[in-house]
């Protein structure tokens, strides 16, 4: 079955092969979709012959978003530590137990539907592609477990074990990254396709944080870390050392960060959500793109520091606050996102890729900045499917 999406104004296909610039935006464009595959790709008035036809009336259309960056396994709810912090406590991350002490009261059932909650959420603003982490468990069980749902609703799954040092563990965090590097990781591995760790100031040092990035690149889980969001560490350096495919946050980079980042194939993952909810300073995009660093944006979305699940409100806050252009924003929040989960097969619309993309109610796809809060998602296709 085809389906052709023709009359589009502006098509961001992120191959500069196939139009203008590093979007490779195409004027009054069609796609054209063949089961779950993009087919064709072109103007719209020499779109192929195909089964269906879908007129998108002069609005625009991108790749659905790939949102590299997400903790949505858990239980509980932090409305009142949101409220204090808006109120003048400034955020630390003990908040996490709040999290970790419900997630483990859960039942799976209930696990899974607030993960579906939130996954139907994200899709309805137009993200097709979803990366989640384990890490409100910090038992071998609970740890276990939170990977296995969410293995169940997506391929991009990551062993956060060391979010923070469990509270059992609170005088023997050695012991803890024993556990994480030990039985955790025996339980854990065959669920998840990476490994991460909360590299900072009050959760694991530079050194726990290597032993438990190399634990898991033994058990063929691939590294990404949590890193120099509260402060400067360690972190991101200690990711492009490691090969890790994403540092996540780079909110306090020294020249030194910024260089190991350029010169490595470590994407920076900027989660400006988190930024938003905790009044706390921005990341520096303009400073990464101007050093030649790959970007991507993401929400974070978790019930602590970033509970949005919107990719289009980080597109507008890192135009509005990070010193990036609207172009730069929208392939951050695409082709970047896929770039930090190491795939070539989304975040892009080419001939071969999958056909995940979300239609506007906007002419332009720079209308997702400029428009900000509005809810211009108005369709969306995954896999083919047109979900929305
Ligand atoms: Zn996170």
């Amino acid at each position: 079955m085809s389906t052709a999406i023709i009359n589009i104004s502006s098509l961001v296909t992120n191959d500069p092969s196939l139009g203008e610039g590093p979007l490779g935006l195409v004027q009054d464009a069609a796609v054209v979709i063949d089961g779950d595959r993009v087919a064709w790709i072109g103007e719209s008035s020499k779109a192929p012959a195909t089964d269906n036809a879908v007129d998108a009336g002069g609005r625009a259309v991108v790749p659905g978003f790939v949102d590299s960056h997400s903790h949505l396994v858990f239980a509980g709810d932090r409305t009142a530590e949101f409220n204090a912090r808006m109120s003048g406590r400034s955020y630390s991350a003990g908040g996490i137990r709040t999290t970790v002490a419900a997630t483990r009261a859960a039942t799976d059932e209930a696990l899974e539907a607030n993960l579906l909650r939130y996954l139907t959420e994200a899709l309805r603003q137009g993200t097709t592609t979803f990366e989640t982490k384990s890490g409100y468990g910090l038992t071998t069980h609970d740890e276990a477990r939170a990977l296995r749902i969410a293995a169940a609703h997506t391929d991009e799954v990551t062993y956060l074990g060391a979010h923070i040092v469990a509270p059992e563990f609170a005088d023997d965090p050695d012991g803890y990254v024993s556990l994480v590097t030990g039985e955790m990781l025996d339980a854990c591995a065959p669920h998840a396709r990476w490994v991460d760790v909360f590299c900072e100031k009050g959760a694991f040092d530079g050194d726990q944080a290597r032993a438990i990035l190399e634990a898991g690149k033994r058990h063929g889980l691939v590294p990404r870390v949590h890193a120099n969001q509260l402060g400067h560490g360690p972190g991101v350096q200690l990711a492009v050392e490691v090969g890790a495919a994403s540092a996540d946050h780079c909110t306090h980079l020294t020249d030194a960060d910024v260089d190991a980042l350029a010169q490595g194939t470590t994407v920076a993952t900027l989660l400006p959500g988190a930024e938003f909810s905790t009044r706390a300073q921005w990341p520096d995009a303009r400073r990464l793109l101007d050093a030649g660093v790959t970007v991507a944006l993401s929400t974070d979305c978790n019930p602590g520091s970033s509970f949005t699940s919107s990719m289009p409100f980080c597109v507008a806050l890192a135009v509005r606050d990070m010193g990036m252009t609207p172009d730069e924003a929208v392939w951050s929040a695409t082709a970047g996102g896929a770039a930090a989960l190491r795939r070539t097969d989304i975040g892009r619309l080419t001939p071969g890729a999958r056909a995940d993309l979300a239609l506007l109610d906007a002419p332009s796809h720079v209308h997702l900045a400029y428009r900000p809060g509005v809810p211009l998602v108005s369709a969306v296709w995954r896999r083919g499917v047109r979900e929305l």
